[in-house]
């Protein structure tokens, strides 16, 4: 039998029954286990983890412990102490993609709205999803942490609301995008890029889209390069604009 010592730090406790949070579990098991295999028969999906140190020493998911280790956990993004840690991922990219699960549609329409490619379609299976992330360097976001426990996903994060604002709060908190948003150049229909629509002829190519009354007073479109959507600032970009607003820190188009 191994007899070991482990603690989970900070939003890694989320996982965990109320009598093991912050504070250290003794437990104990038969065989070889690795690290990771042990994080995540805690319920701790390993992509939260960005570090583990045993008895001091950080080590990566494939350590086998060892009798009597005493091991701690910590989070992804977690400022450190320590020094000369390794950490289990590089740093977070600047420009981060996302691939949501079918649950998060309205998390990926303002994931969208504010800037953010965020890869969304209906029906997809927990293995297509994970290998879409692992095949793009994809941030994975789901609200269940087996399908994060999978091997192939290295980057990912378990959405704990089930409230599409509280969940916009997390991603962009978590990975720290508050001043990366850029509301309206995304289409939220389809995740393709909006491109300006040149000034001189662009009246016949939207004509057919826009309605007459929107004509008459609007000389400024723009144009979806996915979808072919047409855009432009009517009644619906005001409110639009009020909600992107709540979210980052900077001014709106
Ligand atoms: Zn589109």
């Amino acid at each position: 039998m191994y007899r070991i010592l482990i603690r989970f730090y900070e939003e890694l406790n989320d996982f965990l029954p109320r009598d093991r949070r912050k504070t250290d579990i003794e437990f104990t098991f038969p065989g070889r286990r690795s690290a990771k295999d042990l994080i995540e028969s805690f319920g701790v999906p390993h992509v939260e983890v960005d570090l583990i140190l045993v008895n001091g020493e950080s080590v990566d998911f494939g350590y086998i412990i060892q009798n009597g280790d005493r091991i701690s956990v910590y989070p992804v993004f977690e400022s450190f102490p320590v020094k000369n840690v390794t950490r289990l991922r590089d740093l977070p990219l600047r420009n981060p993609r996302f691939v949501l699960d079918v649950h998060l549609r309205k998390l990926a329409r303002r994931l969208r709205l504010l800037g953010f490619d965020a890869d969304f379609t209906d029906g997809r299976g927990d293995s297509e999803l994970a290998e879409i992330s692992e095949r793009e360097g994809r941030i994975l976001l789901t609200r269940d942490r087996r399908l994060l426990m999978r091997r192939n996903v290295s980057r990912g994060i378990c959405i704990r609301s089930t409230d599409p604002w509280i969940q916009t709060d997390e991603v962009l908190d978590r990975l720290r995008l508050r001043d990366e948003c850029r509301p309206f150049t995304r289409c939220i229909e389809c995740n393709g890029l909006i491109d300006e629509i040149p000034k001189n002829g662009s009246d016949k190519t939207i004509r057919p889209y826009v309605p007459e009354g929107v004509l008459s007073w609007c000389d400024e479109y723009f144009r979806c390069s996915g979808c072919g959507k047409i855009y432009w600032k009517g009644s619906h970009y005001e409110k639009l604009k009020s909600i992107a607003g709540k979210f980052f820190h900077g001014d709106g188009q």
